[in-house]
């Protein structure tokens, strides 16, 4: 097999997979580069992903070699010939002539692409990097090792669930999830789609908690699938049709989505209003958008309009007082979806990453309460499981209007950390980790 082949390519598609995403199609463009095919291919495939899964950990370890503080201070080449280099050398069985060419190959690639100070280093630390130590020294260690996640995001969840609870929260978002489909009951019947599944194969189970929400076991080729591209059915999680229900817009309504795209939500809500009233899907990324208009238009919706702006503006725009109901279903860290977005794993490092969030959600808050009608009602949403994005902000909002009325959410899932809360968890409920909170506007006096 070609072993040379192969180590420039993952360099490449290492090199490229921190500016392309998805980083499948980092990996495709530099393997096409070298002709990866057959065994070497799927060696090499195996080893891309088993990087990626495991970063943080290996960039820990590269951070106390270096002694910088961020890998992402180092020189990009050096840093990805670390990355590889530890985990062929730590985690796959090469043999010493590969081990040697390993070096030469990538010492060769440091000098050429960035500097010979950097290759020089790689050169002398080569050694060092077969006998990393990778043994668990604290629980908190062993749970980052076994479940591949940031320190930060295990030191989050030790302070809100039990220690038995954040294993098995860890255990779940491991797992390969189910695809979870909602129908459009505007369009087809439940038992229809259940029906198409079957006949296709497939294990197929109904939600405990949303009737109109299936769980497919097994892989479903959508564009494939008739029903979806009928708008009969919607990707969307049982988390995310319970936000439409709990907030329950009625036929004739007037509601605004105020971060819309794209659009699971607000097709949903324009099934619950039987396609009559307005829906303002507001949204301040325009690609987003267009998928958006697009569900719309498989959904067969007329009551929708997409409005490209920033949710903070939509007073200004649409005027303040309008709305019966209002959708905020806030920009977050996702921290609640990592079973579904694995690329989460490493990207939530420290409470810089939360906090710039934070400040959006008040502003979207804000703007959400000046839109609604007195006697209005807001569903403040979010897929974080952090307090700071879900119940501080609701505790803040509450100390700054007074007169607002928090309403008591008693399920389908658990309470939050503030009475009248409401939390879904994925290893309590199966579904994506979410957060409720329900709000209604005084009626004028
Ligand atoms: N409700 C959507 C659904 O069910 O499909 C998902 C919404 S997603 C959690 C958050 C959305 O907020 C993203 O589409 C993002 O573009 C949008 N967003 C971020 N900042 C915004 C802002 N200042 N105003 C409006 N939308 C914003």
């Amino acid at each position: 097999m070609n072993f040379r082949a192969a180590v420039k390519a993952l360099l490449e598609a290492l090199i490229l997979s921190e500016r392309i995403k998805p980083s499948q199609d980092a990996k495709r463009r530099a393997f096409n580069k070298y002709k990866l095919r057959g065994g070497i291919e799927r060696f090499a495939t195996a080893v891309f992903y088993s990087i990626l899964r495991k970063l943080g950990i290996i960039d820990e370890k590269i951070q106390e070699l270096t002694g910088v503080k961020n890998v992402y201070l180092l020189d990009e080449t050096l840093r990805n010939a670390l990355r590889l280099s530890i985990e062929l050398l730590r985690f796959r069985e090469i043999s010493n002539k590969q081990k040697k060419q390993l070096r030469s190959i990538l010492a060769g690639e440091i000098r050429s692409r960035s500097h010979p100070y950097a290759s020089h280093f790689f050169w002398e630390v080569f050694p060092t990097l077969e006998k990393l130590d990778f043994t668990p020294k604290s629980e908190e260690d062993r749970l980052v090792y076994t479940y591949y996640i940031s320190r930060f995001y295990v030191r989050k969840l030790m302070e809100l669930l039990p220690p038995e609870e954040v294993e098995a929260f860890l255990k779940k978002i491991n797992e390969v999830p189910p695809i979870s489909l909602r129908v459009n009951t505007l369009k087809a019947s439940v038992d229809e789609i259940e029906e198409a599944i079957r006949r296709l194969g497939l294990e197929v189970k109904r939600s405990p908690r949303v009737e109109t929400v299936l769980k497919v076991y097994g892989s479903l080729d959508l564009e494939r699938f008739r029903p979806f591209k009928e708008g009969k059915v919607f990707v969307q999680e049982e988390a995310g049709a319970v936000a439409s229900l709990v907030l329950n817009p009625k036929p004739g309504e007037v509601v605004v989505d105020l971060a819309a795209a794209p659009g699971g939500k607000t097709v949903h809500m324009g099934e619950l209003m039987k396609n009559r009233g307005k829906i303002y899907a507001v949204d301040i990324n325009e690609k987003r958008l267009e998928r958006l208009k697009e569900l719309v238009r498989r959904a067969g919706l007329s009551i929708v309009e997409p409005i490209a702006i920033d949710g903070r503006e939509a007073p200004k725009v649409l005027g303040e007082g309008i709305a019966d109901r209002v959708m905020l279903d806030a920009p977050c860290t996702s921290s609640g979806t990592v079973q579904r977005n694995p690329d989460l794993r490493w990207r939530i490092m420290d409470e810089k990453d939360i906090l710039e969030f934070v400040d959006v959600q008040r502003g979207l808050m804000e703007a959400g309460w000046k839109l609604l009608k007195p006697g209005g009602r807001m569903l403040y949403a979010t897929c974080s499981i952090f307090k700071e994005e879900d119940e501080d902000n609701v505790a803040w909002f509450l100390e700054k209007h007074p007169d607002a009325r928090l309403i008591h959410l008693s399920g389908p899932y658990d309470p939050g950390f503030l009475e009248g809360t409401m939390r879904a968890w994925p290893h309590r409920h199966d579904t994506i980790g979410f957060f409720y909170a329900l709000l209604e506007k005084p009626k004028k006096s």
